[in-house]
């Protein structure tokens, strides 16, 4: 990796380039992974690239779903796997749920070598190398998930979900939960609930939540759930960026 001096004042956000390219470079993200990177960058600009106060809250509700969830599973798709693979691995076990390598150009040489970086970081289980069942209403390749993990699910958390995977999954009765920087994208308008936050940040955030929501009774959980609405999280999210435009000005 091209070494980056941290006091850049845009460390952070190189940093995560050089993982994605790293990424391509080993075969784990796809090169159109870069592309949708670049997209999610610019909305972070616009956000001010910080966690909100409505992505916040947003990750509250996601984590006590969940927590409640008979079957939650954690997809990880290749730019996940890139920039938060040890990450997610923890998340996972705060929230006793496991992962699903799920790829928009799946091959199976990135889905076997996504799976290997999940367990050489800790993962326990990480489905799909055999995705054994077909989600109503995808074309093949994009339709395939594990019995055991997201085919089964009743909560997902997919982070960078397309958004018309996104939409069959929902029709599938399931809570879809996407972590997506854009506001205005069809994943993140369909999904039960859309954090608008970057995936490098919105992943720490939920396991420290996990873990400090752990014991909270299912009563409490169904309480934080309750009152969220993800079109009036999204309509303040847009306001959060249009507010930070305006005081660059
Ligand atoms: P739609 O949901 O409307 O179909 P899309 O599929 O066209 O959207 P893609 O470019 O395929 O969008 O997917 C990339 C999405 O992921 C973008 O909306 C982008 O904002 C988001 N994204 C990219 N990188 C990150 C990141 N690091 N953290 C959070 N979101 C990201
Ligand atoms: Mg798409």
């Amino acid at each position: 990796m091209t070494d980056i001096p941290e006091d850049h004042p845009r460390y952070k956000s190189l940093l995560t380039r050089e993982l994605l390219v790293k990424g391509v470079k080993d075969g784990i993200t796809s090169m159109q992974g870069l592309i949708a990177q670049g997209r999610g960058e610019a909305f972070d600009y616009l956000l001010g690239e910080r966690t909100t106060g409505s992505a916040a809250e947003a990750e509250r509700v996601a984590v006590a779903m969940m927590l409640l969830a008979n079957r939650p599973v954690i997809s990880v798709n290749g730019n996940a796997a890139a920039l938060v693979s040890e990450e997610l691995c923890e998340l996972s076990k705060a929230l006793d749920a496991p992962l699903e390598v799920n790829l928009f150009h799946r091959t199976e040489e990135r889905v076997g070598k996504i799976i290997n970086l999940l367990r050489s970081k800790g993962a326990s289980t990480v489905y799909g190398d055999n995705p054994d069942k077909l989600i109503p209403g995808l074309s093949h390749d994009r339709a395939k998930a594990a019995s055991k993990g997201i085919y089964a699910a009743d909560v997902v958390l997919v982070p960078l979900e397309d958004g018309d995977r996104c939409e069959a999954l929902v029709k599938m009765g399931k809570r879809v939960i996407v972590i997506d920087l854009n506001p205005l994208s069809r994943s993140a308008r369909t999904a039960t609930v859309a954090i608008v936050d970057n995936i490098v940040r919105a992943v720490p955030n939920m396991t420290a939540m996990a873990r400090e929501m752990k014991n909270q009774s299912p009563a409490a959980l169904e309480d934080i759930v309750k009152g969220f609405g993800n079109e009036k999280a999204l309509a303040q999210a847009l306001d959060e960026m249009m507010d930070n435009v305006k005081n660059a000005k």
